[in-house]
This record gives structure tokens, sequence and C-alpha cells, in this order.
């Protein structure tokens, strides 16, 4: 069996679009479907429209209701720990995934013995300039600094084997963020690449704010290179102010001590304490980190589901 998982915001307008597309190419396979579409708290009729299909195809088209929106990567959680196939994909709804894709992804795992097969964008056409120099910022910084490696434009959406979907779901953080999850639990993974396509409807949810604050938690979230910064820029201020020390002794030993130069002490002063704020800054982002991780807050709550959906949290 193939389970599709689809995490939907605000998706009326796409997912019959999608389930289309989806049987479409997947008419020649072999493998049972099986649809879990996870509504992350939409305020549109995403949650009619999937009431609608689970009705007309009980057994193959199941979904689950969250009580709010949690964000995709808990829609993600939920909906793997659903899905019963020995293959499980995870797909966008917008049809920004080829559908097309996967017999293909499905030949290459099975040919090559793999447990992954992934996918990324070769380009990054119709998507906004800046937002393309932060995505790429954001893959150079994280894989410079991070033991995990992400492949830039690399997409969530991927067929996984069994093994690797438990393996995801043992990772019971709190804090997520699936493209460091899927790179950390290893596994033989192969990319292919595509085209970059626009969404067959609806809007994007992403504001560049919003995918701004994601990148900064991908980067606290797998990598401890922050704090070593924050201790980099103590050590290197502290041998600075130790030299200078020296030659202010020496010169006032030499030629006397004429009180002049507050200006420059005052600016050393406030560089030091924006230094020392901005460290603050960066260990205060780990405990909040830490502080929400030690909650132990449930990642997403159900509030409707299919009848076919188990009851787990
Ligand atoms: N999504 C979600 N919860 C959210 C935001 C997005 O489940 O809070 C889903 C959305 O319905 C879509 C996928 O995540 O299926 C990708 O979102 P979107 O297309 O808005 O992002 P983009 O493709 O622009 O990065
Ligand atoms: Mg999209």
């Amino acid at each position: 069996m193939l389970s599709i998982v689809v995490p939907c915001f605000n998706e009326e307008e796409t997912i019959r679009h999608f389930v289309d597309a989806v049987d479409q190419a997947l008419a020649q396979s072999t493998h049972t479907l099986e649809y879990i579409f996870v509504d992350d708290g939409s305020k549109d009729q995403t949650l009619t429209v999937l009431k609608k299909l689970n009705a007309e195809r009980p057994t193959t088209i199941h979904y689950l209701s969250f009580s709010r929106n949690f964000g995709k990567e808990a829609a993600l959680y939920a909906g793997l720990k659903q899905a019963q196939g020995d293959l499980v994909t995870v797909m966008d709804a917008d049809l920004q995934d080829p559908p097309e894709l996967l017999p293909q992804m499905i030949a290459m795992i099975e040919e090559k013995n793999l447990d992954c097969v992934g996918t990324r964008r070769k380009n990054r056409a119709g998507e906004p300039p800046i937002r393309s120099f932060f995505s790429k910022a954001f893959y150079k910084i994280i894989n410079q600094f991070s033991e995990t490696k992400m492949i830039d434009g690399v997409r969530d959406f991927r067929l996984m084997t069994r093994p690797m979907v438990d393996a995801v779901l043992e990772m019971t953080e709190y804090n997520r963020f699936s493209k460091g999850i899927f790179s950390w639990v290893g596994f033989e993974t192969e990319y292919i690449a595509y085209e970059n396509r626009e969404r067959v409807a609806g809007e994007t949810s992403w504001s560049f704010w919003g995918l701004f604050k994601y990148s900064l938690d991908g980067i606290v979230n797998f990598s401890e290179a922050p704090l070593m910064f924050a201790s980099f820029i103590g050590a290197l201020s502290c041998v600075i102010a130790g030299i200078a020390l020296i030659f202010i002794v020496v010169r006032a030993l030499l030629f006397g001590d004429p009180t002049t130069g507050w200006p420059s002490i005052v600016s050393i002063m406030l560089f030091m304490g924006g230094l020392q704020l901005l460290c603050l800054g960066i260990i205060g982002k780990y405990i909040g980190k830490i502080f929400l991780e030690t909650k132990k807050r449930p990642i997403y709550l159900i509030r409707e589901k299919s009848d076919s959906v188990k009851s787990t949290q």
C-alpha cells in the first residue's frame, strides 16, 4: 500500500485538483492507495471538501482536522502517524509537487533498494528574487555550520519506505523542522530534480517574515554554531581588550596620564554592551526552545477525523 500524506491549510480550491492528478498519475500502479489529508485549522471550506471526498471514497480518502493551525510540520507528523502504507509520500496540496514523478520514484525505490527518494527544484522560477536570495543564504549558512546537511532547493515532497517513516516518527520533538529531520535520520536517499511550478489555485501561506523565522528555527534546531559564535566573539573581545590594556599602561608609564579619551571609552562600553546583549539573545533563543521542549505539550490536537482514522494523539 502507498499512503499519501497531505497537509492542508486553506486549500479548498486545490484539493480536488490534487486528488484527480494523483489518481491519474498512479492509474497504472499496482499499489493500493490511501490518502491522508490533515486539515491544519483551515479557515475556509477545506474540511467540508475533505468530508465530501471521504463520503465518496470512505476506504481510500481519510482526513483529520486540527483544533487550530499548528503549522505544516505538525500536520506532516500527524499524517505520517496515521499512514499505514509500506510506502509513504508527503505532498503539498497545491500541485507544486508533481504527482507525475511518483511512478518514477516508486520504481527507483524498488529497483535501487533505496529507503527514500526526495525531490528538489532545479530553479526558483516564479519566486520573488529576494526570497530566492535569502533561501540560498540559508542553505549556505546551515551547511557551513550544521552537521546535518541540507541540499539547496530540496522539497518536503518525498517517498519513503516504512523503516524510514518509523525513524522519523521516533523523533518526537516539539520544535519540528522536517528538512532537518529527514536529513538527520539518514537512510539511503536519492534526489530527482524538476522545474519549479506555480500552485494550481489559492495562495501561499508563507509570508517573508514567516519564512525568515522558519529558517532561524531551522538553524537553532539543527546547529549549535550560534552558541559557538557567541563564545568566539566573547574570547576575541577579551584578547583585544587585553592588548589595549597593555598598550595603555605602557603609554601612561612612558608619557604620563592625560585624562583624554572619554568618547572612546563610551563607544567601547556601548559596543561591549551590545555584544553582551547579542550573545544573551542567542542563548535566550536556545533556552526558549528548551522551555517549550520540556513542557512536553502535544504537537497537535485533533478536533475531528474520519471514522477510519485510528485515534492517536
Ligand atoms: N500548510 C499547512 N499548514 C500551514 C501552512 C501550510 O498545512 O500552516 C500546507 C499547505 O496547505 C500546503 C503546504 O503546507 O499543502 C505548503 O504550503 P504553501 O504552498 O503555502 O507553501 P509554499 O509552497 O509556498 O512554500
Ligand atoms: Mg506551495
